[in-house]
């Protein structure tokens, strides 16, 4: 990848030039602090980068201690987010699912609107839905709207899940994550929709939403099926990973000139931030024609036998992140060396430690077995010619 990785790297290393401080305009407004303002830190921009491109590599897990900016980071996707098509009914019908599925596949009033020749999507922007940590079932699942009760007619209202259709789900501290929810998000992921009954209403919503985790390990495991449902994992090291003291110097620039004034950090970094953002929508649209060769999914293929992972998820992450990768170098065809550049995001943390320890337990196992055979039956060994002679 040339132009969007070389104009990250590029951004990255310019200096900040220094602020003024606004005072204190209590200004409670939230500017996310430039994705292309952080320094460093490749591995994580790119797998953020390449989930924006390809919602089919299955999100991104971020795993570090505090203070790493994981946060950060994700925050930071707001100004690059590409546009999609959305629905404008509160059930999510889309003029697809008449195309494949006839009028009884949407609502009767977009069955109405669809013959009418109306429109029942809209070019949108993606958008970010956070998934608190204290969010209730019923926040996350939806439930009954009790304002619309009043009208006679009850009526369910959307969850998050509902609302993360075709958006970013990011779940901050997900190893902290309550089992109803993880099964609440596990269940949404599977189908791609899920559906709530309260009493005598049900309703069925869709939830096909790329899912953005970080967590610090030092806080607890996740269970191996939410792990399983990240397409990319990726370890950030904050300072400690980064040996340069000029980058850790800047990085304190940039944060201390953010906190100063984060409408001229963010200004700085405007004209640079809407031309990722073109780039990332370029690579959206020529995803579509982007393919693998044989030759190429075959070394993949190896790739994963020879790591002893078992996870289908795994293979079509690596080759969607590939397509992902090409698509934003404006390539048409995968190569190995795409595969090559995002397989550590989309292999690491795949084996699953209980086989890996039963497999271990049955090397030593099989070496001893074969220890002993040879001991046993190879003539000329000290032991078989005391037995002969014997
Ligand atoms: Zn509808």
């Amino acid at each position: 990848m040339r132009s969007l990785r070389e104009l990250i790297e590029r951004v990255s290393g310019h200096a900040i030039t220094s602020v003024e401080s606004e005072g204190d305009a209590g200004l409670a407004e939230v500017l996310p602090f430039p994705f292309l303002a952080m320094v460093g830190q490749m591995e994580m921009k790119l797998s953020l980068l390449l989930c924006l491109v390809n919602p089919s590599v299955g999100g991104v897990l971020l795993v570090g201690p505090r203070g790493t900016g994981k946060t950060t980071a994700v925050r930071s996707l707001i100004d690059l987010l590409p546009q999609v098509p959305r629905s404008l009914c509160y059930y999510g019908c889309m003029p697809e699912d008449v195309e494949s599925g006839g009028m009884d596949a949407v609502c009767p009033d977009c069955a109405r609107k669809y013959a009418q020749g109306e429109p029942l999507s809209i070019m949108d922007r993606v958008r970010l839905v956070d998934l608190p940590l204290n969010a209730r079932l019923e926040d996350v699942v939806g439930g009954l709207d009790e304002r619309l009760v009043v009208h006679d007619r009850v009526r369910l209202k959307r969850g998050i899940l509902a609302q993360a259709d075709r958006n970013l789900l990011y779940v901050d501290e997900v190893n902290l994550l309550s089992g109803d929810l993880v099964n609440a998000i596990l269940d949404a992921a599977a189908q791609g929709s899920y559906t709530v009954r309260r009493g005598p209403v049900s309703a069925t919503y869709r939830s096909r939403f790329v899912l953005m985790g970080s967590m610090n390990p030092e806080e607890g495991k996740l269970r191996p099926q939410i792990m399983d449902r990240f397409g990319l994992r990726v370890v950030v090291r904050g300072l400690s990973g980064i040996a340069d003291s000029d980058d850790c110097l800047e990085i304190y620039r940039r944060v201390h000139a953010y906190q100063q004034n984060p409408r001229q950090v963010v200004e700085q970094y405007t004209p640079e931030t809407s031309l990722a953002r073109d780039e990332i929508q370029t690579a959206r649209n020529l995803l579509p024609r982007v393919t693998m060769p044989d030759s190429v999914a075959r070394l993949g293929l190896n790739l994963i036998g020879d790591l002893h992972i078992d996870s289908l998820r795994a293979e079509i992450t690596l080759f969607e992140a590939g397509r992902a990768y090409a698509a934003l170098d404006g390539r048409l065809e995968v190569t190995p060396a795409d595969l090559a550049e995002v397989a550590p995001m989309a292999l690491r943390m795949r084996r699953s430690v209980f086989m890996a320890e039963y497999f271990a337990g049955q090397d030593k196992e099989e070496t001893e077995l074969h220890d002993v055979l040879a001991k046993t039956f190879i003539p000329g060994t000290p032991d078989t010619s005391l037995h002969i002679g014997g």
